[in-house]
């Protein structure tokens, strides 16, 4: 292997070449939560597309597994080689360039290790909108988000990652440069190969840049937070709003008040209402009419006089429209405080939404009395978080997680949905994949897998 180190070295620099004893791996080998630690072989920072190129074919020739990590926030295990000191793994947080940014056609191309944040501020900074929001934008790369097919709070007005995306850069297992960057909406010259990329976790190849479809920045935007009985009012409001104002939510999120306790509690975030609320709904409509302001406050006012909605509160300046928000980007840090819960992301039809919460809830009450739910997310998807905290006492260790994931995830699939919805499958979710999965769709992706990669270097142990 010192042979190969010294090729990696001599095509990154020494410094962006890390290996042997002394380095601190934490950074490249732990997962955010702890589920997954692992030991590389090197970890590898290439500067630009030639130089993935020919990391990745000596890694080939040398017949190494590669483990492409963006910014290590998923959430899966995918970015996180194994413990056997083996494996190359190749950060892009070096290729953070704005290739090009033209706002007549509404596209911009990047560098796969840009951080979200700062292409959402390249676009803005062109009067443009990037329609991507995950509270986790400072750390995670683009790349990282197309290799996710990332989700987050805009979804419901703008679609997912693989709805921003025109095209791919990437390097192949065996050290070819795909390009499939264009700025064109249509290109209709046969098989449209860079979706292969979307929601690939790194199975496939490395993405070095990607081409980003831009979309105006709205100029009006209003937030509220209404208190809603259950989740049978949140879907009822999602379709009176939406018949009443058109495409306009951007955002529609619940949180039920679980969450919002544990947010006030740990974070010490002001609660809008009166304790006693059931669930909270956190809503964005934005436009280009001003008319839109008076519009959203009138469709509130009817939702509360259908007896949708028990109280409003509608954000009057930039602090209210934090305060509110903090109740909803809160949750995740809140519950790491309250203590281990058994996290899950799946998502099912809209109108079967409130079924499904009730049935998980009964089934988990069942297999593990005194548990507590906590529950929120993206309604307007139909993609909800459901975490489930063990009764005191009860350690949330392995067995148990598999136990309460195959409730969640059965459920799930059984009410015409999805085990996951964002996090996606890494290391962490592949007997829930061959569980779930459609067989065909399973063989189909063992052949695209065989032949972009037949001797299963590009992070082995991840998806299938
Ligand atoms: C606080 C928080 C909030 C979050 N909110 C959301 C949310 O709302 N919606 C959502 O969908 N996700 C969310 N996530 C999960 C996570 O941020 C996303 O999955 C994100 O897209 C991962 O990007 P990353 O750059 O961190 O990728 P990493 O974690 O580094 O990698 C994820 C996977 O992609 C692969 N990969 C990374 N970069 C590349 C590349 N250049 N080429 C090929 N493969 C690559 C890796 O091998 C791995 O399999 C959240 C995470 C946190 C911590």
């Amino acid at each position: 292997m010192d042979a190969l180190i010294r090729e990696l070295s001599a095509v990154v620099g020494d410094k962006v070449c890390l290996w042997g004893e002394g380095v601190d791996w934490a950074p490249y080998a732990t997962e955010r939560r702890g589920l997954f630690l692992g030991r590389p072989l090197a970890v590898v920072e290439p500067a630009a597309t030639a130089e993935v190129a020919e990391v990745v074919r000596l890694c080939a020739a040398a017949r190494v597994a590669m483990v492409p990590q963006g910014g290590n926030t998923g959430l899966c295990g995918g970015a996180i080689p194994d413990a056997s000191g083996s494996q190359v793994v190749i950060t892009l947080r070096r290729m953070q360039r704005i290739r090009a940014l033209d706002a007549a056609n509404d596209t911009m191309t990047v560098e796969a290790g840009c951080l979200l944040a700062r292409v959402k501020e390249a676009a803005a900074g062109a009067g443009r909108l990037f329609a991507l929001d995950l509270a986790s934008e400072g750390s995670c790369q683009i790349g990282g988000n197309v290799a996710t097919n990332a989700g987050g709070n805009w979804v419901l007005r703008y679609g997912t990652m693989a709805a921003q995306l025109l095209g791919v850069e990437a390097v192949l297992p065996d050290g070819r440069i795909y390009n499939g960057l264009r700025t064109v909406r249509k290109d209709n010259t046969g098989y449209r190969l860079d979706d292969l990329f979307v929601g690939s976790e790194g199975t496939l190849g490395l993405i070095t840049a990607c081409t980003l479809r831009l979309h105006p920045l709205p100029t009006v935007r209003r937030t509220a937070c209404v208190v809603v009985r259950d989740l049978e009012a949140a879907v009822a409001l999602l379709g009176l709003v939406r018949a009443a104002l058109g495409d306009v939510l951007a955002v529609f999120e619940v949180m039920d008040a679980v969450a919002v306790h544990l947010v006030h509690r740990h974070m010490g975030v002001t609660l809008p209402f009166e304790p006693g609320f059931a669930w909270l709904v956190l809503l964005e409509a934005w436009g280009h009419d001003a008319a839109l302001e008076e519009a959203f406050a009138q469709i509130l006012y009817r939702a509360m006089a259908e007896d949708l909605v028990q109280d409003a509160v509608l954000a009057e300046s930039g602090a209210q429209h934090e305060a509110l928000w903090a109740l909803r980007e809160n949750i995740s840090e809140a519950e790491r405080l309250e203590g281990a819960s058994i996290k899950h992301d799946p998502a099912v039809p809209r109108s079967a939404l409130p079924g499904y919460v009730r049935a998980v809830r009964a089934a988990l009450d069942d297999f593990l009395p005194g548990c507590t739910l906590c529950v929120f997310g993206h309604l307007g998807d139909g993609n909800l978080h459901v975490n489930v905290f063990p009764p005191p006492g009860v350690a949330a260790g392995r067995g148990l997680w598999e136990a309460v994931n195959q409730i969640v995830y059965d459920l799930a699939v059984s009410h015409g949905g999805s085990f996951s919805a964002e996090h996606g499958v890494g290391a962490l979710r592949r007997a829930a994949l061959m569980r779930h999965k459609d067989a065909t769709a399973l063989e189909l992706m063992r052949q695209i897998k065989r032949t972009l990669d037949p001797h299963n270097l590009m992070n082995p142990g991840k998806v299938l």
